[in-house]
């Protein structure tokens, strides 16, 4: 590439975010970034859209780009359709406080960001640092540069996402990358009842951590032996061997059953 790179930075902790600040200040040193991010906190919308009420889009007075209500993936559907004036090379979700490796990218708006992209046709990686404190950034951010090089020169497959998870730790302690899968460990969360001022019970998502990997190639493995998982995810849903089988013992005499064709 003859020209910088062109890289749409997104989010879904809201453009104010800390994780946000950081990616771009080492990407806008080797390429040319806006932001396009949800105006407030958005984390576990996961794939959401507007439909019922108009979507604005303001300004940011820090960053090159917009704000946008509501979700991550409003962001990126409207910077794509509307307000970016060429299509980026690359989209950047990230850098987001607290994990997505596991079951937790199925409601993360991190991911979801990067998988608008994918489903546009565009590459995208979505980077999440480990901790849910109030972490140092940097050492994640000091990763970017050279990931959406190897992203731009060597690009994985179309419909694929690649899912970066960063040990909360100094750069020095991180151990190295790691190929990954997805953890399939069932999530440990769960909701606290407690009552209002009027007596009425109200529920509280909690717990969902300390994150375990159940497998020694797994993302959350990998995160918690140090090392920073990258797991690339695949935006087609259909299982290969069931489809391939043509639905095996599931699908015979189905259609008859029903009583369709036959
Ligand atoms: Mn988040």
């Amino acid at each position: 590439m003859d020209r910088r790179p062109r890289i749409l930075l997104t989010n879904d902790d809201g453009a104010r975010a800390p994780g946000l600040a950081a990616a771009y200040e080492t990407l806008a040193a080797v390429a040319d970034v806006t932001v396009i991010a949800p105006a407030e906190q958005r984390s576990g919308v996961s794939h959401s859209i507007t439909l019922e009420v108009p979507l604005r889009a303001r300004s940011l007075r820090r960053f090159p780009g917009f704000r946008v209500d509501f979700s991550p993936v409003d962001s990126v559907k409207l910077a794509l359709k509307r307000l970016l004036p060429e299509p980026p090379d690359l989209v950047v979700s990230g850098i987001n406080r607290g994990p997505n490796g596991g079951f937790l990218c199925h409601y993360s708006g991190t991911v979801a960001a990067a998988k608008e992209a994918v489903l546009a046709g565009i590459p995208a990686l979505a980077i999440s640092l480990c901790s849910l404190e109030e972490p140092d950034f940097r050492p994640a951010a000091r990763l970017l540069p050279a990931l959406i090089q190897r992203q731009l020169e060597r690009p994985l497959p179309p419909g694929v996402v690649l899912n970066v998870n960063v040990p909360a730790r100094p750069f020095e302690q991180l151990r190295g990358l790691r190929w990954c899968r997805q953890s399939m460990r069932r999530l440990d969360d769960d909701y606290e009842e407690r009552l209002d001022p009027r007596g009425l019970p109200y529920y509280w998502l909690t717990g969902a951590g300390p994150l375990r990997g159940e497998a020694p190639d797994d993302d959350l493995t990998a995160v918690e032996e140090g090392y920073v998982a990258l797991t690339p995810l695949q935006i087609d849903w259909t299982h290969p061997e069931l489809f391939a089988s043509g639905g095996g013992g599931y699908f015979e005499g189905l259609e008859e059953s029903v009583g369709l064709g036959g």
